[in-house]
């Protein structure tokens, strides 16, 4: 076992504290990551305040990891010491099932093992990247493309592939009219990530405050959801609505939105259920769907194509010691639009 330092949760209520964790030693499918760059998702704030249920502490959260190899087991042929690597949302499944035979790990029959609070096959709990270094078998382990700048690369092993996943499965494409509800991290990714796939992109945001960020990553019509007007006037227009936000909304508005056959995907998961009217829903022959991260080959698909298109997240890159107040600008939708820790300013496990 190694220590590690970490920012850490030790109950739903405290704030987060500087600390120590345990990372295992490497086994011979392992890869040992030096990590450089962490991105703050909304879940992790979700997960560690205890709004998806009761969360083991103490928990270093984070599952938008960048940094570099430093030692790998004797098994492991994909990743090399000194290799630029990423890890997303998920360090383990059973690799045996259906879903994971066919690349979908994040739906496992036997249980994906996400990041940090998840029970591992070794019986230990996981531990987020929050934290100096990680230990992660090999095939969860993914590939940053060199031309991408490094610490905005991070972002994408959550934000990006949990949009990128539902606009090319349902679609989104030249042609293709797609509306963004929420404008945070996920929902800039899905801006830029729907444009370079040919789409055509509305964003609708809570205020018109983001409008120039929001026409400048690629979206070619930007409107207010306080604003009445916004829902009669884009009435039955998008073949894909994708909601990223992360509280309670009223989806039957959004529903409203969708032409015939178009498709409102959720990937927000607030803390309460959201309610539908079927009679919004048959109208248009509408279909409403959630969809939850990719699948690693997937993830290393969008980051081949962000490679490819140039494109990273627009981030904030703070001190670990400045993780508490980021996270309050994130529930104040003040984010621009990802932080992104650096992790080389945590303290060295013999000084916490
Ligand atoms: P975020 O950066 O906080 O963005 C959420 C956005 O939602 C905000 O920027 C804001 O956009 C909008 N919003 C916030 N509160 C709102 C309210 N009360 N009413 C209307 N709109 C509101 O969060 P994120 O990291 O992108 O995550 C978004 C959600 O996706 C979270 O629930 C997270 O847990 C979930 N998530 C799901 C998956 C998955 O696999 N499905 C993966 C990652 C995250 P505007 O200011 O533009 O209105
Ligand atoms: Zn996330
Ligand atoms: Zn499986």
């Amino acid at each position: 076992m190694t220590l590690v330092s970490a920012y850490v949760a030790e109950s739903a209520e405290s704030p987060l504290t500087l600390g120590t964790i345990e990372r295992r030693e490497p086994g011979p499918h392992d890869v040992q990551i030096d990590i450089h760059w962490s991105g703050i998702c909304h879940s992790d704030i979700h997960t560690a305040r205890g709004e998806w249920g009761p969360a083991p502490y103490p928990l270093a959260v984070g599952h938008e990891i960048a940094g570099v190899v430093t030692a790998v087991g004797e098994k492991v042929s994909r990743h090399q010491v000194g290799d630029r690597v990423g890890v997303g949302c998920m360090v383990n499944s059973c690799r045996d099932c259906e879903a994971c035979q066919a690349g979908f790990e994040q739906h496992c029959a036997n249980g994906m093992v996400g990041t940090y609070g998840a029970e591992d096959h070794d019986g230990t709990i996981t531990q987020g990247g929050y934290s100096g270094s990680i230990v992660v078998t090999e095939d969860f382990v993914l590939t940053i493309p060199g031309s991408l700048p490094f610490e905005e690369t991070a972002p994408l092993l959550c934000a990006g592939i949990t949009t990128y996943s539902p606009l090319k499965h349902w679609g989104a494409g030249p042609g293709k009219k797609v509306a963004v509800v929420g404008m945070g991290g996920l929902g800039h990714m899905a801006v830029k990530i729907a444009h370079a796939m040919g789409a055509e992109v509305t964003v609708l945001s809570q205020t018109l405050s983001k409008k120039e960020d929001g026409l400048r990553l690629g979206a070619s019509d930007y409107r207010a959801t306080s604003d009445e007007s916004t829902f009669t006037d884009l009435r039955n227009q998008f073949d894909l609505i994708l909601n990223t936000v992360s509280a309670s909304v009223d989806l039957n508005a959004f529903l409203s939105m969708l032409r015939f056959d178009g498709a409102l995907v959720n990937v927000g998961v607030p803390d309460q259920p959201l309610s539908i009217d079927t009679g919004t829903l048959f109208t248009n022959r509408r279909a409403m769907a959630g969809s939850m991260i990719g699948g690693i080959a997937e993830t290393q698909e969008m980051l081949d194509f962000c490679a490819e298109h140039s494109i990273t997240p627009e981030v904030e890159i703070i001190d670990a010691s400045q993780v508490n107040e980021a996270w309050e600008n994130v529930l104040a939708s003040k984010v621009r639009y990802r932080y992104v820790i650096d992790i080389s300013t945590l303290p060295e496990p013999a000084e916490v």
